[in-house]
């Protein structure tokens, strides 16, 4: 049977927003080291075999205030937004910590074009996607899923990933179906998508919700961010929201552990059969990072690589697919090198050697695509893993129930 004609992925890089996303105090310089290493492989000049294009790229907007008001509050954008208050002359105004510019949100100068940037380029990956230009759409530089409605919080300025499934669930002139759009945010993120998650907790105990939030995360006591959604959700509790899954995976998760839970989100996939995925690519999860806390691989079955292979050849459905943490840069950019040739259906191999470019030096000692798993233990033990699956079962069969009242 002839395959149907892929769309280009959408891509969503300019230079512009390469250096101001180069300036996220917690990320200097990677996403100046994650594009130069997509383009030193040639990933955008990709072909099919029969000499279509792989990928579009598209150059993204500046998100305006109004855009970011359809989530954010006008206090905290009027704050954010306003040079004199975040330069380093005075870093930390007055008001600073109202809004969270503090500490681990430290302001920067061009945080305001960083703001409206990162969220424009999100929202230029959802329109690729909500006006059928691409099937998939990726923006690295998004994923600030901390980032609160009324405050930055753990690295994040602006809730990017909020303001995608806000636009996303909305319905358009090509919307065919009578059902509205519905919405799955996957958060593949070491830590738990607070920011996105609290966004869409409902504790109505009736009807059905357009978006389903799924954080698989790290959860162990004082591991940022504290949450009471970030625990394995008691599905018999008045508050429980089937749409708003938690997944938290103990110290050392491999390639193991997420083969073993996979089918677990996909059962929930199943269940609640959207029409958009967003896709929060973080990759503090991947062996090698600083935080230490996980020892997810890059290739082989169960891998970050094989889950984000299931979600690109085997769901149904649009894909929107952003960056997130990750503190070794040159990791972060081996990872989304790769993750961008898998939604092209070439993926790279993990022996591939890394060009010579003018972040090179960084990709020492191995200088190739690969991330090797250390050697920690993985203490999702098969009684842990044996109890989650129980707790997704009842909270699938609640789903379920909920979707029928629909
Ligand atoms: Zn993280």
């Amino acid at each position: 049977m002839e395959q149907p004609r892929r769309k280009p992925v959408a891509y969503v890089v300019s230079e512009e927003l390469v250096k101001l996303s180069s300036l996220l105090p917690s990320n200097k310089n990677r996403s100046f080291v994650v594009h130069s290493l997509i383009s030193a492989l040639r990933l955008p000049h990709l072909q099919s075999i029969d000499g279509e294009k792989c990928f579009q790229i598209l150059r993204p907007g500046r998100a305006s205030p109004k855009d970011l008001l359809v989530y954010h509050t006008r206090e905290y954008l009027e704050y954010a937004l306003n040079p004199s208050n975040v330069t380093e002359l005075s870093p930390e105004g007055l008001q600073g910590a109202e809004f969270g510019l503090e500490d681990d949100c430290p302001p920067f100068r061009g945080l305001r074009e960083y703001i409206q940037l990162v969220a424009g380029a999100t929202l230029t990956a959802v329109g690729a996607l909500k006006d059928d230009i691409a099937d998939i759409a990726i923006c690295w530089d998004g994923g600030r899923h901390h980032a609160q409605k009324s405050h930055a919080s753990g690295f994040c300025y602006v809730a990017d990933c909020v303001l995608a499934i806000l636009a996303l669930r909305r319905p358009t002139s090509l919307t065919v179906s009578s059902r509205k759009p519905r919405v799955m945010y996957l958060d593949l993120d070491l830590h738990f998508s607070d920011g996105v998650s609290q966004a869409f907790y409902s504790t109505s105990s009736t009807g059905a919700s357009q978006v389903l939030t799924l954080s698989i995360h790290h959860a162990s006591p004082g591991f940022f961010p504290i949450s009471t959604l970030s625990g394995l959700p008691d599905t018999d509790a008045s508050s429980f929201d089937p749409f708003c899954l938690s997944l938290p995976l103990r110290q050392g998760a491999s390639n193991r552990t997420f083969l073993r839970i996979w089918p677990i989100v996909e059962r929930i996939r199943d269940i609640f059969d959207p029409d958009y995925f967003v896709i929060q690519c973080g990759v503090d999860g991947l062996a090698g990072d600083p935080l230490a806390t996980w020892n997810w691989s890059l290739g082989g079955e169960g891998s970050l690589g094989w889950c984000v292979g299931r979600i690109v050849d085997r769901w149904q459905g649009k894909k929107l697919f952003l960056g997130g943490g990750g503190y070794n840069s040159a990791n972060a950019a081996r990872a989304w090198a790769h993750l961008t040739s898998i939604a092209a259906a070439k993926p790279l191999p993990l022996d591939t050697e890394i060009p010579d470019h003018r972040a090179f030096p960084l990709y020492q000692p191995s200088f190739t695509l690969d991330i090797a798993a250390g050697n920690m233990q993985d203490h999702n033990t098969e009684e842990y893993i044996q109890t989650v699956e129980a707790c997704f079962e009842n909270a699938s069969a609640v789903l379920r129930s909920r979707l029928v009242s629909m």
